[in-house]
């Protein structure tokens, strides 16, 4: 059985908006899930609903298999970390790490002890008498993480809580998650709309649109085996390449080029007449002529990231990026080729914008 299970659930405001549509998940204990998205696709909305923050408009939540809809948060053994900290500015690092605690009568010793080595794991012992105000972003965060893990509850949530972060510090911060989920083995449900956290925090991943589950997997199966569109499109940097176009004597126009489509999918004669949307990473593809697909473009741009380059190509107004090693960056204005390999390439339908082959 599973430790949590979110059966059909639904929310609906009171003023009407349906934020969260037939949500299903079952999550096993110890697993870190990541819901991602973007901005306003549902998952804090989904998250609250699992703290009990918020009410489930309908639907089941379980918890070791019993009905939890009803319970409070206390009841649930959740704790959450929210992106703003929230903490409390006139007590200490001790105090608010100890709150909890405190707050439950739990003998000081007890907290002195937890709360040690609560800061241990978050290297603020040296902190502790410290009020917020003196702290940097990082470390707030870090008491927020210490308030929320010295409970021992058995599930962790975690509402953006990198997003306040400079861009150095949240990869600090995500090797620090990552190792205190380690320590720790808390069920963790982590929300964020960078794909980059969730590719590399989550045993699964839970991706949103509109309110709707788009796809479910591990980072692994997101990557490779993208469901439809916007899955491939949002998971990846830079993201996956899209060529759109009408299947004609069985190949798609890539500018100037004609990509056999026969080569990929052998019932491609069905699709006849038919639009498709052809996918390929940009890190995906060959310089020069090889086995695949070889398409002919020009250079518009180069971006020099360090070991790799991102160079802009068009062919006959139709754009892509490909990622290369920087030590095969070609000149601005060159016409190169390049191969995408067949097992690089995705066919969506145009309608459904769902993987075909
Ligand atoms: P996310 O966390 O993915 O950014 P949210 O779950 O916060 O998205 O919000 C999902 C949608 O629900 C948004 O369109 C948001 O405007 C709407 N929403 C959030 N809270 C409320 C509310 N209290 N009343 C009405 N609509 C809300």
């Amino acid at each position: 059985m599973a430790y949590l299970t979110l059966k059909n659930i639904n929310k609906i405001y009171p003023n009407g908006y349906h934020a969260v549509h037939n949500f299903n998940l079952e999550i096993e204990k110890g697993e870190f899930v990541v819901f991602v998205g973007p901005s306003g696709c549902g998952k804090s909305t989904t998250l609250r609903m699992i703290a009990g923050l918020e009410d489930i408009s309908n639907g089941d939540f379980l918890i070791n298999g019993k009905r939890a809809n009803e319970m409070g948060p206390r009841e649930r053994e959740v704790a959450m970390v929210f992106q703003s900290y929230a903490l409390y500015p006139q007590m200490t690092v001790y105090d608010n790490i100890a709150f909890g605690l405190t707050l439950q009568g739990v003998d000081e010793e007890v907290i002195e002890k937890r709360v040690q080595k609560t800061a241990k794991i978050l290297g603020l012992t040296d902190y502790l008498d410290r009020l917020p105000r003196a702290l940097s972003g990082g470390q707030r965060q870090r008491v927020a993480i210490g308030r929320a893990i010295i409970r021992k509850v058995g599930i962790f949530l975690m509402d953006e809580p990198l997003s306040n972060l400079d861009a150095k510090q949240r990869v600090t911060m995500r090797y620090e998650i990552a190792q205190i989920h380690r320590e720790t083995g808390a069920t963790t449900i982590y929300v964020t709309h960078d794909q980059t956290e969730a590719m590399t925090l989550a045993d699964r991943i839970v991706v949103m649109k509109d309110g709707y589950v788009q796809q479910i997997g591990t980072p692994y199966e997101l990557y490779y085996k993208p469901a439809n569109v916007f899955v491939a499109g949002f998971i990846g940097e830079p993201p996956m390449n899209f060529v759109r176009g009408t299947v004609k004597n069985g190949c798609i126009a890539l500018g100037d080029n004609a990509l056999d489509l026969s080569r990929k999918l052998k019932d491609i004669a069905r699709y006849e007449g038919k639009e498709l949307v052809l996918g390929f990473r940009p890190e995906a593809i060959a310089l020069g002529a090889q086995d695949g697909y070889v398409v002919n473009c020009r250079v518009e741009l180069t971006e020099m990231l360090g070991d790799n380059t991102n160079v802009y190509v068009t062919s006959k107004e139709q754009q892509a990026i490909l990622k290369v090693d920087s030590h095969d960056t070609p000149e601005t204005d060159a016409d190169i080729t390049f191969t995408i390999p067949l097992e690089s390439v995705y066919l969506f339908d145009a309608e459904t914008e769902n993987v075909i082959a």
